[in-house]
């Protein structure tokens, strides 16, 4: 973990390294220059140019900001004599010497204050400002790409995040007690149940849970202790979400709930799709994923101290030498933003961003030029090639952390608009179908295998018909939340269409996906939902297959899809796995 003294200290190490590598950069240019001197050379005077154009972008970075400011009319010379396309001319010559003087002058003036620190981490953190720790060390000195090692977990098939979250329930209702405990147990909550709001109190004390339940009259028809549970929930409770159950639908049963302290108010009969929402929202540890962000930078001092600093602020930064690496690290790192150099060898930033934006699959990702570029219709330019901000070198790094963040959030949000469904919050169907094509290319590069699976809720059509739309959309997103707590963080969920939904299950052969699938369908039958008048219950059927034998994404879904069929046809309630055709359940 990367805290302010580690970040400061690493910093301090990448400053000196700059200050014991400025020497030699120094005599790096004048040895291109006297090599100018003899005969005209484009390249030669191209690489001067980056010479001297890194040296204004990167001083002030490491505390050399005269090197920067010095760097800066070199380098105009330089642009000038490259124009011109023939050997400096005596004046410019006498020129570049009293310049570059002054440059090796300043090179030798580090500032006296250290002009930055770490910035700020929730100015990176996306929406609820609750920082990540997510910090992951990268070499950024050779050319490939470094992909931070957390990007790629080795996930053993099966480990569902099933958390089992305690809870607490206050109730002498057997009757509800049970029915309460068997339901949220399929969305991985574990009810306790005391008769006694001492007892409670005694094991709350010992082990806090994640959240409490109060049955606010007991079947003797003997109301709780309400000012007893109010203390608790001033003392002991204080950080505990309470959520009253109560059979009164009347103000002054919701406003002495409210006066205990209760974040939530439920009616008998008890929906248990609505309250399991709740205790999501209650009980969710709000830990939004930091953003991903990719440098391409040629400079390697300077793709670290980018790193670092977006590292300090939370987000997960890796950073490319090469540009001609760029391809391939979007593929694999998947970043929210790209911060883009201008000023590389093999190609430029302009053409890269250009190559980028001509690939379907990344025209939305944000692209951020940074360079020591000033000049405003050179900046233009850059955007018009599909840039979408320039930043100018030297960039102090809360600036620099301030519109990284702003605009990786902003392309997440449009992002989510994008690919989410609105009613469930899973993938849509594109992105359901994209994600599962991004699978399956990671898959065969890691020979790992991959497993689809498409599943349809069994006669949902006499749901709405019987118990109402709304009642049809509570089931379906009773599904979707089963299927996103039951199946791993690192698997797809989606809903590919109105009662359909599609699972990609990384890393998973048929029979481990098998089995997690049955347990979800097995649970789903057994979850009661709230109809107008009577609860009710819904089951699914499932079509899997596995890749390989199948490479292609449509073969795969092609595949499922039959499976699924088969499912139907034999009676529903079932999973089926493509060819052989084999049924697993009924
Ligand atoms: P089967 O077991 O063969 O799948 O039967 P089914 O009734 O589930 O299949 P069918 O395709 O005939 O009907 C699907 C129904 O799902 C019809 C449609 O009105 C309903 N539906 C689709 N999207 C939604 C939605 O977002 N909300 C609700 N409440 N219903 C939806
Ligand atoms: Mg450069
Ligand atoms: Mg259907
Ligand atoms: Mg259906």
């Amino acid at each position: 973990m990367a805290d302010a003294a580690n970040f400061a200290e690493q910093l301090n190490l990448l400053r000196q390294s700059y200050r014991a590598a400025l020497p030699a950069k120094l005599i790096e240019i004048e040895k291109t220059w006297q090599g100018l001197q003899t005969a005209w050379n484009a390249e030669a005077l191209d690489s001067l140019h980056r010479q001297v154009h890194n040296l204004s972008g990167s001083g002030a970075a490491y505390g050399f900001t005269r090197v920067s400011e010095a760097a800066r009319p070199l380098e105009i010379l330089i642009q000038s004599i490259g124009e011109a396309q023939s050997a400096a001319t005596a004046p410019q010559q006498e020129k570049f010497a009293v310049l570059f003087a002054t440059l090796q002058q300043a090179a030798s003036e580090p500032d006296s204050v250290s002009p930055d620190s770490a910035p700020a981490r929730n100015a990176a953190t996306p929406d609820n400002g609750v920082a990540q720790a997510n910090l992951t060390k990268l070499e950024v000195d050779g050319a490939g790409v470094q992909t931070p090692a957390a990007q790629m977990p080795a996930v053993p098939a099966n480990d569902n995040q099933t958390s089992n979250a305690l809870i607490f329930l206050i109730s002498d209702d057997t009757v509800l007690a049970h029915e309460l405990e068997l339901q949220v147990s399929y969305f991985s909550y574990r009810v306790h149940t005391f008769t006694q709001l001492s007892d409670l109190e005694g094991a709350a004390s010992e082990t806090p849970p994640a959240a409490i339940l109060v049955d606010m009259l007991t079947t003797g028809d003997e109301p709780i202790d309400m000012e007893r549970v109010a203390q608790l929930k001033q003392g002991i409770l204080a950080t505990v979400p309470l959520v009253f159950i109560s059979s009164h639908e009347d103000i002054s049963h919701r406003l002495q709930a409210v006066r205990a302290g209760g974040d939530a108010y439920f009616t008998k009969p008890l929906d248990t799709g609505e309250l399991i929402d709740k205790l999501d929202s209650l009980t969710a540890s709000h830990t939004p994923e930091p953003y991903h962000i990719l440098i391409v930078e040629d400079d390697s001092t300077l793709a670290r101290y980018y790193t670092l600093n977006l590292q300090a602020a939370g987000m997960i930064a890796s950073a490319i030498t090469d540009p001609l690496q760029v391809l391939h690290a979007l593929s694999e790192f998947r970043p929210d933003l790209i911060l883009m150099d201008v000023y590389m060898p093999a190609c430029n930033g302009l053409e890269l961003s250009t190559v980028i934006r001509q690939q379907e699959d990344f025209v939305s990702i944000p692209i951020v030029f940074l360079s020591a570029e000033t000049d405003l219709s050179k900046q233009m330019a850059a955007m018009s090639r599909g840039g979408d901000d320039f930043l100018t070198k030297p960039i102090k790094p809360a600036h620099l952390v301030a519109s990284v963040a702003s605009r990786a959030h902003r392309s997440r949000v449009l992002r989510s608009l994008m690919v989410r469904d609105s009613l469930t919050g899973l993938f849509n169907h594109t992105a359901t179908k994209e994600q599962l094509d991004i699978a399956l290319a990671r898959s065969r590069r890691n020979e790992a295998q991959v497993t689809f699976a498409m599943i349809d809720i069994d006669k949902f059509k006499s749901v709405n018909d019987t118990h109402g739309h709304a009642v049809g959309d509570r089931v379906i997103k009773s599904l979707s939340r089963l299927l996103q707590q039951r199946l791993r963080k690192t698997d797809i969920v989606g809903r590919y269409g109105g009662e359909e939904f599609a699972a990609v299950l990384v890393d998973t052969d048929g029979p481990a996906a098998l089995s997690v699938l049955e347990e979800i369908r097995a649970h789903f039958a057994q979850i009661r939902h709230q109809g107008e008048a009577e609860p009710f219950s819904v089951t699914f059927s499932c079509g899997v297959a596995t890749s390989p034998p199948w490479l292609e994404a449509n073969e795969l879904a092609d595949a499922a899809d039959k499976a699924l069929y088969e499912a139907k046809r034999t009676g529903r309630n079932r999973i089926v796995t493509s060819e052989p055709l084999l049924e697993v359940t009924s």
